[in-house]
């Protein structure tokens, strides 16, 4: 069976998505995020040059294919990151799925039954976002610092039961590494193998006991922020990931850096601008640049990288396609 996998402009084979990031944002806004009139106005088309500008910079490191996983309520513009597709020649693959609760949108679909959550996941997924055809190719899920709320038991069980209907792999959302078994325990309650799931920002802590026990039980284990270093250093992630290998966990770490190529709004109050001018390395070539030359020093060979970024996402869409 060839694994068919959405992009925003068409569909792939999962063969063809080649070097991969898993994640990183085109644009995000926080709910509200037009509520602060003191932040910078919006400008579309400037914003749209600037981001294809990085896409282009990226797509020069032999990058083919980039996860968007944006939730719906975080500003979700599937247009926009499909305009950025057409114009960078970089593959962009978009999410339906919902945010965190304290962070999110939890109104319209908090009272909903279960399975109208997961047929609205679905319909985004097999038939397009609106009226857009432009079709999601992953479910975002979340939860928040140490606790799953109701909210988000629900969000996750419905959109794991649409990840069954689909064939469609999940990514996560986790605070401070915590819930990620949680995740996984609701993702193998639908049914669904732990490979289905990258459980997301489990490289926040200096813990690989939890970064193997994800591993061990078969998810995809995200070292996807490099180079946002205020709460833990990369060297820190660089040493996990290199433990995580070589206790024999290749086949399952993901890599990426949670970037915000354009914002709608602000950032906890602040100008973005401000923020990225904090974190130098927080660009998406920053892997390409500075991390995998550090981890060739440590003894990874390209071939072990390539297996990282090219291998694991291409098995990450098969084996969900296959569970499906
Ligand atoms: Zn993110």
């Amino acid at each position: 069976m060839t694994t068919k996998v959405n992009t925003v402009t068409g569909r792939l084979t999962a063969e063809d998505l080649g070097r991969t990031l898993i994640h990183e944002h085109v644009m995000v806004g926080f709910p509200g995020w037009f509520m602060d009139a003191r932040m910078p106005a919006f400008h579309r088309d400037e914003a749209i040059a600037r981001v294809v500008d990085a896409f282009q910079e990226l797509h020069g490191h032999g990058v083919r294919t980039v996860i968007d996983p944006c939730p719906m309520d975080l500003g979700r513009d599937v247009e926009f990151i499909a305009e950025v597709s057409q114009k960078s020649g970089v593959n962009l693959i978009c999410a339906t799925g919902v945010y965190v609760e304290s962070m999110g949108i939890p109104y319209t679909l908090k009272d909903l039954p279960i399975d109208a959550i997961a047929e609205g996941f679905v319909k985004e997924i097999e038939q397009g976002v609106a009226d857009t055809g432009i079709r999601c190719g992953v479910i975002k899920i979340a939860t928040d610092d140490g606790k799953v709320t109701p909210y988000e038991r629900k969000m996750l069980t419905a959109a794991a039961k649409a990840a069954k209907i689909t064939g469609v792999p999940l990514i996560s959302h986790t605070e401070n590494c915590s819930c990620g078994h949680d995740q996984i325990d609701i993702a193998i309650g639908a049914g669904l193998p732990a490979s289905s799931l990258i459980v997301g920002h489990s490289d926040g802590r200096d813990d690989h006991e939890y970064q193997k026990s994800l591993a061990d039980r078969g998810a995809y284990v995200g070292f996807d922020r490099f180079g946002l270093e205020m709460m833990i250093s990369d060297a820190i992630r660089i040493k996990n990931l290199k433990a995580l290998v070589d206790c024999g966990h290749k086949d399952r770490v993901m890599v990426s850096h949670d970037t915000v190529n354009c914002w709608q709004g602000g950032y906890n109050g602040g100008d973005p601008a401000d923020l990225q001018k904090s974190l130098p390395n927080w660009r998406m070539t920053h892997l390409f640049e500075n991390i995998f030359p550090e981890l060739k020093r440590m003894g990874m060979t390209q071939e072990d990288l390539d297996h990282i970024v090219i291998e694991n996402p291409r098995r990450y869409f098969d084996e969900a396609a296959k569970a499906g």
